[in-house]
């Protein structure tokens, strides 16, 4: 199996070097030549696999002969040991027709510990193998940066930097990222918003120079091995459901789009879906760009669901790569276009396959609190605001196929939020009790890529 980058213009890599690189060296990113499709037979037989067993089915082709099966299967049962259900991604009711896919019972209460937890787990094994290190430079809007650091932490073989918006992230988020005592791991406070923390790592990635000095890696959702965890859980919850016999509705709340590609390659593995339905919050760039086919930013609204407050959506390029029919020169004509002018206009054809794939709503602030309230109300359960983002655009799209939704973090990560909605203050799982009495290390940085790299090349461990 062999990797491709959808700009064209780097070298075909296997899966190893292509998570190892995560960002292409000509900008792009890395998707698989060929999507293996999976026999209506195969994908019967994950229904009640315990979920480490489906993870290693619908991922071991995609891994050619970078792991051996028994390193795989190693990999998988260390990554989601940390995860404290036993189901993993258990799915519970909401409605008639309605089920909700929680994700957030890992080690930092978001869905992002699927993918972080096992990179961690792929990086390990094959840094020792090859008796190498590797910096890990990541941006993150909240949930990533801690899911980074905590799979991170102490490993042998990484030094990690994670770049976050200064005072743009939950108390709860950063203190993810701030209290971890390891000295491999560092949290810095960027003066800027989420974008500004995504710029300045593409920036590093794209100076070469500094690339190949500290050995610069990327596990952002760019990553291909982190797409690609992703994809298990549409798998085991939708056999759950029935499916291959029918098919199932998702309902994605999406900022940065890795999620809800990994549903699309799901559903080119042979996974019955209807369309897919993209949720976002008040920042609804990819809800705007299907309806009118012009992808514009435009400044990003802080919003309660932080998580999604984006505008520029990394792996929505993946999705363009096969709207252009695996075009790449014509993918990095837009890519182009939108650093010159912040915009670009979707050919007739490929606006066509996105709508046929997708679906889409937003979410307004007040819908969101309104939500969280009504479906508190109604069933007892407590949603996240990400959550109660995608649920309400799920409504919006209940039909007679069963919907699920993904809950993609835990309440107590967003405390102020839910209490404001519900009146009662979601409490943090036990492990997590005392994450406010222990002591705090950041760095403010400030959004300039000279000082960010001096800072990282002074840090790294010698
Ligand atoms: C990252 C995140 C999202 C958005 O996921 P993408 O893959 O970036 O689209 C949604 N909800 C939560 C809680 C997140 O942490």
């Amino acid at each position: 199996m062999r990797y491709v980058s959808t700009r064209g213009q780097s070298p075909a890599l296997s899966f190893e070097e292509a998570m190892l690189t995560g960002l292409a060296r000509d900008g792009g990113l890395y998707v698989p030549e060929e999507v293996p499709v999976m026999s209506k037979a195969e994908i019967s037989e994950l229904a009640g696999l315990p979920y480490e067993d489906a993870a290693f089915r619908v991922m071991r082709p995609f891994i050619g002969d970078s792991f051996s099966d028994d390193e795989l299967a190693g990999i998988i049962a260390r990554a989601y040991d940390s995860i404290a259900h036993a189901a993993r991604a258990p799915l519970e009711q909401l409605a008639p027709n309605h089920f909700m896919l929680e994700l957030f019972h890992g080690p930092t209460l978001a869905f992002k510990d699927f993918a972080m937890q096992l990179i961690g787990q792929l990086f390990q094994a094959a840094l020792a193998r090859r008796g190498e290190r590797v910096t890990i430079v990541g941006a993150t809007s909240g949930d990533t940066g801690s899911a980074a650091i905590e799979a991170f932490r102490g490993l042998d073989n990484v030094d990690v930097f994670i770049l976050f918006p200064h005072g743009r992230v939950s108390d709860v988020q950063r203190r993810q990222m701030t209290t971890p005592v390891e000295s491999n791991v560092h949290a810095l406070a960027l003066d800027g918003d989420f974008d500004d923390c995504q710029a300045r790592l593409k920036d590093m990635f794209n100076d070469h120079a500094f690339r190949d000095e500290v050995r610069l890696a990327g596990v952002n959702s760019i990553n291909w091995a982190r797409v690609l965890a992703q994809v298990v859980y549409y798998f085991t919850a939708a056999t759950s459901l029935g499916a291959p016999h029918r098919a199932v509705g998702f309902t994605v709340p999406t900022g940065n789009f890795g999620d809800i590609y990994a549903a699309t390659i799901a559903r080119r593995m042979g996974l019955p879906t209807d369309r897919l339905v993209i949720a976002t919050n008040q920042n609804d760039i990819l809800h705007r760009t299907l309806q009118s086919g012009v992808y514009e930013t435009r400044g990003v609204a802080p919003s309660i669901s932080p998580s999604m407050d984006i505008q520029v959506s990394s792996n929505f390029e993946r999705i363009l790569f096969d709207a252009y029919g695996r075009d790449a020169a014509a993918v990095s004509s837009l890519m182009d276009e939108l650093n010159r002018t912040g915009r670009f206009k979707i050919s007739q054809g490929a606006l066509e396959y996105m709508r046929e794939l997708f679906a889409s709503g937003r979410a307004s602030e007040a819908e969101t609190r309104a939500t969280i309230a009504a479906v508190h109300a109604a069933t007892g359960q407590t949603l996240c605001p990400h959550s109660a983002v995608a649920v309400k655009v799920a409504q919006d799209h209940l039909g007679r196929v069963p919907m699920v939704t993904l809950a993609t973090a835990h309440p107590a990560k967003f405390p102020d939020a839910v209490e404001a909605a519900t009146g009662t203050r979601p409490q943090l799982p036990p492990h997590m009790a005392d994450l406010f009495d222990r002591p705090e290390r950041q760095t403010r940085v400030e959004n300039d890529l000279a000082a960010l790299q001096s800072l990282i090349k002074e840090r790294l461990t010698k």
